[in-house]
Formats: C-alpha cells, sequence, structure tokens
C-alpha cells in the first residue's frame, strides 16, 4: 500500500478522533501516506481529500465529535456516484479506506468493497451499540456516562419533588443504551423496542412503590426507539393513572462531549488494527471486539443482521429495583 484514506460518516459519536488518529498514525508508522476524507461520503464525492500528517491529528485523542466532519450522504446509495468515488480514490492514487460509522456507513462501505477493488475495512463508530459482530463501538461507553450524568442530577429534582420523570435516552432501534443506562442508574423501569410496554403494570408498580414508602420518586429510562412519541404518550398514560411525571429528552448530548478512557482505548486499537487487518490482506470486513479481543467480521454479515439486546442483561434491570 502506497496511499489510503480515512472517513467519518453517520452520526458522529465520541471517540471518532482518536480512531482517525489510529489510523493516520499507524498508517504513517508503515510509510503509508494517508489522506484524510472530509464530511464522509458527500466530501469524498466532491473530492474533498486532504493530506495527512502526524501534526493533523495532534491534540484529538480527547476531543468529542471528529475534526473529518461527518454527513449524510443520499447519493452514496446509488451505484453510479460509488462509481465516480471510486474513480477519485483511484486518481488520488488511494488503495485502501476505513470507515467509520454505523450500520448506513458500513452498508456503502460493503458497496465500495464489492464495486472495486480498493482494500476496505470498516470500524462500528456509534452511541447506539447496535452493530452486529461487535459487543462494542466507538463512543458508547461515553454516551452511557454522559446519560448517567443527567440522571444523577434529575433524580435530585425528582426526589425533592416526589415525583417520577421519564428520561428518553438515544438508541435509534436498540435498546442497548437504554439497558445499560437503566442498570447503571438504578432506573425504577426501562422501556425498549425489544419488548412490549405494560403500562398498566408500569402505573401498578409506581403507584405501590409509593404506598410502600419504597419510594415516591423514581426514573423509568426509554429507548427512543422507532416511536418518536412514545415518551410523552407514556407520560400521559401514567397521568391518567394518577401519576404526575415530567419527561426529560436527553437528546444530542448524549453524541457529543470528551471520549472516555475506555473510547480512547478502543478506538485507538481498532483504528491501529483496521490498518493491520488491511496490510495483512484483509478487505470487506468490520473490526471489532469479540469476548474482549479485536477480531475481523466480514461486512456482509455485519450489515445482514440485527444484533440482539440480550434478554438477561434486561431482566437484570427489571429485576434490581424491586
Ligand atoms: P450511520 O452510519 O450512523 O448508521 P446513516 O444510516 O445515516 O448513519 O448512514 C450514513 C450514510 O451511509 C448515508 O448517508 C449514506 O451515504 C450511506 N449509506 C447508508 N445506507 C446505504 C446503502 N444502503 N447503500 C450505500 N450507502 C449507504
Amino acid at each position: 500500500f502506497e496511499a489510503i484514506a480515512v472517513l467519518t460518516s453517520g452520526g458522529d459519536s465520541p471517540g471518532m478522533n482518536p480512531a482517525v488518529r489510529g489510523v493516520v498514525r499507524a498508517a504513517l508508522n508503515q510509510g503509508i501516506q494517508v489522506f484524510g476524507i472530509q464530511k464522509g461520503y458527500s466530501g469524498l464525492l466532491a473530492g474533498d481529500l486532504r493530506v495527512m500528517t502526524s501534526a493533523s491529528v495532534r491534540n484529538i485523542v480527547q476531543r468529542g465529535g471528529t475534526i473529518l466532519k461527518s454527513d449524510r450522504c443520499e447519493a452514496f446509495k446509488q451505484p453510479e456516484a460509488r462509481a465516480q468515488a471510486i474513480q477519485i480514490l483511484k486518481d488520488n492514487g488511494i488503495q485502501g479506506l476505513v470507515v467509520i460509522g454505523g450500520d448506513g456507513s458500513l452498508t456503502g462501505a460493503h458497496c465500495l468493497a464489492e464495486e472495486s477493488d480498493l482494500a476496505v475495512i470498516g470500524l462500528p463508530g456509534t452511541i447506539d451499540n447496535d452493530i452486529f459482530g461487535t459487543e462494542d463501538t466507538i463512543g458508547f461507553d461515553t454516551a452511557v456516562n454522559t446519560a448517567l450524568d443527567a440522571i444523577d442530577k434529575i433524580r435530585d429534582t425528582a426526589s425533592s419533588h416526589e415525583r417520577h420523570f421519564l428520561v428518553e435516552v438515544m438508541g435509534r432501534n436498540s435498546g442497548f443504551l437504554a439497558t445499560h443506562v437503566g442498570i447503571a442508574a438504578g432506573a425504577e423501569m426501562v422501556v425498549v423496542p425489544e419488548y412490549e410496554v405494560h403500562i398498566e403494570q408500569l402505573g401498578q408498580q409506581l403507584s405501590e412503590s409509593r404506598r410502600s414508602g419504597k419510594g415516591s420518586s423514581g426514573i423509568i429510562v426509554v429507548a427512543e426507539g422507532r416511536d418518536p412519541g412514545l415518551t410523552y404518550r407514556l407520560a400521559e398514560q401514567l397521568k391518567q393513572q394518577g401519576e404526575d411525571p415530567r419527561v426529560c429528552i436527553l437528546g444530542h448530548i448524549q453524541r457529543g462531549g470528551q471520549p472516555s478512557g475506555h473510547d480512547r482505548v478502543l478506538a485507538s486499537s481498532l483504528g491501529a488494527m483496521a490498518v493491520s487487518y488491511m496490510l495483512a490482506g484483509y478487505n470487506d470486513i468490520m473490526v471489532g471486539v469479540a469476548d474482549g479481543a479485536v477480531v475481523d467480521i466480514p461486512l456482509d454479515s455485519v450489515i445482514r443482521y440485527r444484533k440482539g439486546l440480550d434478554p438477561k442483561l434486561f431482566e437484570l434491570a427489571l429485576l434490581l429495583h424491586k
């Protein structure tokens, strides 16, 4: 390999910067030139490629967001646009590409690998931890901690006013973030898209805990799921059952902030390993984590299968507040 490129795409996540740094420094150490593509696939189509030096990634290991910028690019779903992108990479003498992003971005990466002779390696960059084939994703740990920090504060108000709070966390269609946050925050209940909500039961449980003196204030963590109005509707239903809960949507604060130590180490090692796998001849794979070790998974499987929420973990979230 003489030259490779790296891009970040889709929703940003804390840790993308140390991942970019890992790719750039590992490649430069092998004498390989590195291009940083700006703004994901849109920047690639616009030919916005910049030569990266060791100094380009200095002082970014601790910074949230992505210095390469990120974007969503509808056009990239068309093969004609991808053919153009492949030509742009070739014209710049680029033989390999590392794509850091979520499910959608990795789908784009798989298409590029299939439609060209480029070596394409994906890295899971999302706060949702919803990528098949890896137990961890870059940004998940930081997002869990950000949500916990917020919930610990909300709990002060909940208990001062003896009131329940419904706190909505991100996670797209998956309940990973909500389940982890729920367990770590000691939530009274966790609502995730993978399991049906039994609102009457929830209402009874809250009233019961108020009556028994166990708690007149509590936190219910709700995953954003597929249904944007769910959290407010749950609050309405609880009101009809005699509760007076408040709603707090944590929103985009979960995507930002300094990456945690865990995410910095994860991102740095996945970034460097992406280059090692590429040099070892791997292509069309994602580099992720299984049983605590760095592993490769074909991108084909990554995008074909849905990662299931561990039922034991979800049960634990419900069990521990009883
Ligand atoms: P994320 O990567 O965080 O899941 P998106 O789902 O928005 O975010 O995807 C990011 C980008 O990846 C899209 O804007 C598009 O450019 C590309 N992409 C998504 N789906 C596909 C697809 N089916 N084929 C090719 N490219 C895709």
